[in-house]
């Protein structure tokens, strides 16, 4: 079957699907993008990543490309005609095509919006959910906003590839005082020996999962301790587990740091149990 993208109001084949060589994403990474997780052919938590599109649409100044209504429409048709049951919904909105040029185009330039959908391996993850996997620390050195959602990933995809080389699926970024922001797709979390579970808080140093939102929620229902802090990375290998989150890791326990094993080298029961539970929280488009 082949796979189909919508772009700019018409639904085309994935490889044909393009966008204008002056399109302010290609040119400038002058855009911003949600990733949706797709469970039994519906959006998950497409309230929580609509209110996260619209604020960095808002922060950037770019234009809303269509309601909320709409996109969710044309979200909903491009699952379909990918027939995705398990996996991922992507999107992206650039502030448009226009003649290169820092400064913000004409106001009558119109957002460009990108909308792509594939199915994930759900077997593949929970195996490898079942062993956890290994991350490496690198140092922060992405701009002062990473709360907002933006297309411009070039750190991100170099600590990505720093973990790959070094045999690991994530890297964690470590600021200048030592302490643990998130990961290069995914946000940190530790449980400490005395069973505290540690993550950094909201502010501007990290993107506010969408995951991360109803994971408090999880852990509030299984009445576990919460501190919304930084930890650091001696916290981290000192740790009794780890794990981290996205919509597509799910909760994703964490059995390496730097090549050190975490607790006792095996996925932790907290993160093992918070990840059983995370869909009961979450909400079914
Ligand atoms: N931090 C970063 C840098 C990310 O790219 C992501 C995933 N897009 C996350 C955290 C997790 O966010 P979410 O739970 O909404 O997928």
């Amino acid at each position: 079957m082949s796979r189909i993208a919508y772009v700019n109001g018409r639904y085309v084949h994935h490889r044909e699907a393009a966008v204008h060589v002056e399109d302010r994403g290609y040119q400038f990474a002058d855009g911003v993008y949600e990733v949706c997780e797709v469970r039994d052919g519906r959006l998950v938590d497409e309230r929580r990543h609509f209110d996260r599109l619209a604020r960095s649409l808002s922060e950037l100044r770019i234009r809303t490309p269509m309601s909320r209504a709409a996109l969710g429409i044309v979200l909903r048709e491009t699952v379909r005609r990918n027939r995705v049951r398990d996996g991922i919904v992507y999107l992206q909105v650039t502030r448009g095509a226009a003649r290169r040029d820092h400064a913000f185009p004409p106001a009558n330039v119109v957002p460009s919006l990108v909308i792509t959908a594939r199915a994930l391996d759900v077997a593949g993850r929970e195996s490898t959910a079942e062993q956890g996997i290994a991350v490496v620390t690198v140092p922060e050195n992405r701009w002062p906003r990473v709360d907002i959602k933006s297309i411009s990933l070039l750190p991100n995809v170099l600590a990505k590839e720093a973990a790959r080389e070094a045999g690991a699926k994530e890297a964690w970024f470590v600021d200048a005082e030592g302490h643990v922001t998130e990961g290069s797709s995914t946000n940190a979390w530790i449980v400490t020996r005395d069973g505290k579970i540690l993550t950094r808080p909201a502010d501007h140093g990290i993107l506010r999962g969408i995951t991360r939102t109803v994971l408090l929620d999880v852990i509030a229902a299984q009445n576990l301790t919460l501190e919304e802090r930084a930890f650091t990375v001696e916290e981290a290998y000192a740790a009794r587990e780890a794990f981290v989150t996205s919509a597509t890791q799910i909760v994703m326990p964490v059995v390496r740091i730097d090549g050190r094993p975490v607790g006792n080298g095996a996925p932790g029961l907290v993160a093992s149990a918070l990840r059983r539970d995370f869909h009961r929280h979450a909400e079914l488009g």
